[in-house]
């Protein structure tokens, strides 16, 4: 069988191991040109060409500006009309504290839904152990989801949260290696390897802390899907760490959801795979 190297090099479907990209976005981006953002067919052909089954997705711009139910529909809606290949993230603001809640809800509602997303830019200063955050994240924990933030915050406050929320899994959603250490300890904890710019530092990462608690993300179709696999597949690692970053580790989260199920993944043959 080909490598996942050898296949990305080919530029073929990659078919061998579970592909889910946990970290995109959708919808326009007022502040900038990003062409044909709202494009259904666009994004769905992508993640075809390179193999990809799955990509949880949050708004654009998320939490910085606008209304958040209009940009959370929009990611919701694509999900509804790709409900196996586009996961939602709701996508909440430290601008908006007091309709959290009933956004989060309206969004549950909606259907298959992978957890909650907020970011830090743009609003004003929050730790996870403000009021606010509380019944957000009494919610996901109940339905056992993921709460991803771009910055998780204080690490010790995180260690409060996670000892709280024990249900509840936590990725920060920007590569980070001073988190990793702290993911190793607790198991409710991954980041993401969003960003992870630096020539090699996906593979000094897994060299240092094992491949258990990182996932690939792209910030697709923000940028594009070869952002988040690309610096995955040139890593000089094996390739059983290479499958739990761009599957096994989600696959992981996702059998914790009631929604979830194997034969939602379209592009992998997934005999052999074992997480
Ligand atoms: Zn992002």
């Amino acid at each position: 069988m080909k490598t996942i190297l050898a296949t990305i090099k080919a530029g073929e479907p990659l078919a061998s191991t579970p592909f889910i990209d946990s970290h995109g976005h959708f919808g326009p981006w007022p502040s900038t040109h990003i062409p044909y953002t709202t494009d259904h067919g666009r994004v769905v052909g992508e993640m075809d060409r390179y193999g990809c089954d799955m990509l949880w997705m949050s708004a654009s711009e998320p939490g910085f500006r606008g209304d958040m139910a209009v940009k959370n529909d929009y990611v919701f809606n694509f999900a509804a009309a790709h409900p196996e290949r586009i996961v939602p993230y709701c996508t909440l603001s430290a601008n908006d504290q007091d309709r959290n809640v009933e956004e989060l809800r309206r969004c549950l509602d909606r259907g298959p839904c992978v957890g909650v997303k907020m970011h830090r830019y743009e609003q004003p200063h929050y730790s996870l152990l403000d009021t606010f955050m509380q019944p957000i994240l009494e919610i996901l924990s109940e339905r056992r989801l993921l709460y991803m933030n771009h910055d998780l915050g204080n690490l010790e406050e995180l260690v409060v949260v996670t000892e709280r929320y024990p249900e509840l899994t936590f990725m920060c959603g920007h590569f980070t290696p001073g988190l990793s250490d702290l993911a190793l300890k607790l198991p409710n904890v991954f980041h993401c390897t969003c960003a992870a710019i630096r020539p090699d530092c996906v593979a000094d990462e897994i060299k240092r802390i094992g491949s258990k608690s990182m996932l690939v993300g792209s910030d697709f179709s923000l940028f594009a899907l070869a952002f988040g696999i690309g610096m995955v597949a040139y890593a000089d690692v094996p390739e059983t760490d290479k499958q739990n970053l761009l599957g096994l580790n989600a696959l992981r989260i996702l059998e914790h959801t009631s929604w979830f199920d194997r034969s939602m993944l379209k592009c992998t043959h997934l005999s052999g795979v074992k997480p």
